[in-house]
């Protein structure tokens, strides 16, 4: 079935796509300037390009690509760092935390999506905790600050 044989046509025009819907933003920045309708275009080809060079690099980060983890590394260097403006390196260390701790709560990064989303049993107390004990630092500081302002 060729599972690990990587089809590098397919990962050929994944790039080429990434690459046309990016320098086609450019030109039709370039040629019909800023105006809010082609902004609202514009906006549409960049995602499309950002989701696609995200989908990319995550097979790159997981040495899919190439047979050599050398050009994998290399391959998604060039589309994190110069295409989405990311670190690779970032990326990496945050998704292998992902792969090794899958959902599992606070060690898998991707779940933890701070006060604005909280779910389960233990984010809601680990957000409340922090969130009065920067309370609890603020009281102090500002009655430390009342206490100096009496005596000076
Ligand atoms: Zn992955």
């Amino acid at each position: 079935m060729n599972l690990f044989n990587a089809n590098l046509g397919f990962f050929f025009l994944h790039l080429a796509q990434i690459l046309i819907l990016e320098t086609l933003a450019w030109v039709i920045v370039w040629h019909f300037g800023n105006g809010w309708l082609i902004t609202m275009f514009i906006s549409l080809l960049l995602t499309v390009a950002q989701v696609q060079g995200a989908f990319l690099q995550h097979d790159m980060g997981h040495l899919s690509m190439f047979k050599k983890s050398k050009w994998n590394h290399l391959m998604q260097k060039f589309l994190m760092c110069h295409i989405q403006g990311l670190s690779a390196k970032w990326w990496n260390n945050r998704h292998f935390k992902h792969h090794v701790k899958t959902n599992i709560y606070p060690k898998d990064p991707d779940i933890d999506v701070g006060p604005l989303f909280v779910i389960g049993d233990l984010q809601p107390v680990k957000v409340c905790l922090h969130l009065c004990l920067e309370d609890i630092r603020l009281e102090i500081l500002t009655s430390s600050m009342i206490s100096e302002h009496l005596f000076f």
